[in-house]
């Protein structure tokens, strides 16, 4: 375990490639902590050793005559050898590509299948993997010729050969990161070396304010934008020591986290809502004894949308051993951005704006309510544009709209990717225009950002406008059901399809929730909706957790076509 020691004056990421963020870090006596899941320390990788091991990676990848460009897939654990071989492709001037790992047991199959999609997209000449996934890897490369397939072992083990390494210029493509796939097959967004130091050079400067001093923690997947930028490449680059968990002893146990922070005195994480629910989920009394979460001052949260209601009821609870609500921070970004768009200010905890719901669904302006209005919707409050970059609201034409015109979210700026690999035509929009529309739907109000959502998730029935969340918020409001497990969509009948997955059992309770949600959804937004109860673990997830409602509708269909409903417990609601 280690602090950065001041031997050397923190620099923000101001340096113009990876090589060089990483080369000035190694001057200093900061690194990573790999954590195992009770916590226990299991391995450690100063920043000056992580320079000699990517220079040693370089040589030996090299040495498979692969040629500037070429893209090394690797398999994204949380590992002390995935840093190494990340960092060994900067060294080398290769592409690295990070790529998901499977999350649960009964996954491999899908896993498969969507790793050779991935492999087909991206087409590296090397793939670098534990033990673990290689079977997986070899079925889903389906014998494609010429790619080396490396374990940890032959990457580690390949000769090295004597050759000046060369440092990789500000336009070169320093990494693919695919985009979660919440609402279609992952994309490779092309990321330089400009886009991501512009980016970390934000980010840390002024989106989280990082101090000398400060020290990070995550259970983020390296294979998601806000785990690779947010908590690899930012640490390295402000040369600020970082403590990991992994995504699966997170999910397992997710108070580990809040036992690190507190043990290691952390204070910066960023998480997904999903993650602060977990922890409020299963804390009990004996574990908060062990607890003091002063040390945390920034609290990030975002890639998803963000409930002001559950970041109340963590803040309250974990109030109770020290934890400050000003500490969070919320945050919109995007893959396409690198990472970042906006931040929140510091210290100021979640703000809110509560607009009057018919005006915004049936006018698409966000308005505050008056003594009139009947339902109220609460969005918070992202921020401003980083330095630097912009944001603008544009109708379906792509014209700009004022202030609280619901639009599209269009962003601008540095950190903006190069394009889509292997996909000419976003390459040329975006070196055109400069502007990306990023398929979500906001406004801003005194030039800070409220996202209300993604366009492809909206429900459109009659030309009236309804947020999905609103919907899956009700359900959630049933004892039995958790922020997370309703996911609500509506289909080219325009029927609006709202599944829940739940333990409940008893067939009583289950048509007292399907009807009493019936009654209050009808009540609420005057429409009807078809509900399905679902086993656990049913409703479809992005590799970092995010909720999939494009396949959702997808599995939906499917079913609904091979008359699979039935048996899948639906009770359609017709009154
Ligand atoms: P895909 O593009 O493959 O469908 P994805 O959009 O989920 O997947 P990411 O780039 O990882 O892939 O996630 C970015 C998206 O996450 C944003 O476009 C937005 O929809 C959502 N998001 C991020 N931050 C917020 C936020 N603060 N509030 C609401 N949504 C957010
Ligand atoms: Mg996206």
């Amino acid at each position: 375990m280690f602090n950065r020691i001041s031997t050397h004056p923190m620099r923000y990421a101001d340096f113009p490639t990876l090589v060089e963020a990483v080369d000035y870090a190694a001057q200093g006596s900061a690194g990573m902590n790999f954590y195992d899941r009770r916590n226990q320390l299991k391995a450690e990788l100063k920043y000056r050793d992580l320079k000699l091991m990517a220079m040693a990676g370089a040589r030996r990848l090299l040495s498979l005559n692969l040629k500037k460009g070429d893209r090394v897939a690797i398999i994204a654990e949380t590992s002390v050898c995935f840093v190494e071989a990340f960092f060994a492709c900067q060294y080398a001037g290769l592409v690295a590509v990070p790529l998901a790992i499977p999350m649960g047991v009964g996954q491999r199959e899908s896993y498969t299948a969507k790793l050779q999609g991935l492999l087909s997209s991206c087409k590296p000449s090397a793939i670098i993997s534990s033990n673990e996934w290689l079977s997986l890897i070899n079925v889903a490369n389906d014998n494609a010729p010429g790619i080396h397939i490396l374990s940890t072992e032959d990457f580690r083990t390949l000769a090295e050969i004597d050759i000046k390494l060369q440092l990789p210029s500000p336009d070169d493509i320093a990494y693919l990161q695919y985009t979660s796939g919440s609402t279609r097959f992952p994309r490779g967004v092309i990321i330089t070396h400009r886009e991501i130091m512009s980016n970390l050079q934000a980010i840390s400067h002024d989106g989280i304010k990082l101090r000398d001093g400060d020290r990070c923690i995550s259970w983020l997947p390296f294979y998601h934008d806000m785990g690779l930028v947010g908590f690899l490449l930012t640490p390295v680059a402000t040369q600020l020591s970082v403590d990991y968990l992994s995504t699966q002893d997170f999910a397992m146990r997710p108070m580990q986290w809040l036992k690190l922070i507190s043990k290691n005195r952390c204070t910066i994480s960023v998480a997904p809502p999903f993650g602060y629910n977990l922890c409020l989920r299963r804390a009990n009394d004996k574990e908060l004894a062990e607890l003091d979460l002063s040390c945390w001052r920034v609290a990030g949260v975002g890639a998803e949308p963000i409930s002001a209601e559950q970041l109340n009821q963590f803040g309250e609870y974990f109030s109770k051993v020290n934890f400050d609500s000003k500490a969070f921070m919320p945050c919109y970004g995007l893959a396409e951005n690198a990472l970042a768009v906006s931040f929140g200010e510091e210290a100021s905890g979640p703000l809110v704006n509560k607009v009057d719901r018919n005006i915004l669904e049936n006018q698409g302006r966000a308005v505050a309510p008056t003594k009139d209005t009947q339902a109220i919707s609460t969005f918070v409050n992202c921020g401003k544009a980083l330095p630097g970059h912009l944001i603008e609201i544009r109708n379906e034409l792509g014209v700009p709209q004022p202030e609280c015109e619901i639009g599209h979210i269009y962003i601008s700026g540095p950190s903006l990717m190069s394009g889509y690999f292997q996909d000419l035509a976003s390459q040329k929009e975006i070196q055109t225009t400069g502007w990306m529309d990023t398929g979500d739907l906001g406004y801003l109000l005194n030039g800070y950002l409220y996202v209300t959502g993604r366009i492809k998730d909206l429900i459109i029935i009659r030309g009236r406008n309804i947020w999905p969340q609103d919907i899956e918020y009700i359900a959630e409001q049933e004892p039995e059901i958790h922020s997370g497990d309703a996911i609500a969509f509506v289909t080219s009948q325009e029927r609006i399809v709202l599944q829940i997955q739940c333990r409940v059992s008893g067939e009583e309770r289950r048509a007292q929730i399907v009807h009493s949600l019936y009654a209050r959804i009808q009540s609420e937004f005057g429409v009807s909706v078809d509900i399905e109860l679902l086993p656990p673990h049913s409703i479809p997830r992005t590799s970092s957790g995010k909720p999939a409602r494009a396949e959702a509708k997808k599995r939906y269909l499917t079913a609904f076509a091979n008359q699979l409903s039935p048996q899948l417990g639906m009770v359609d609601c017709v009154q």
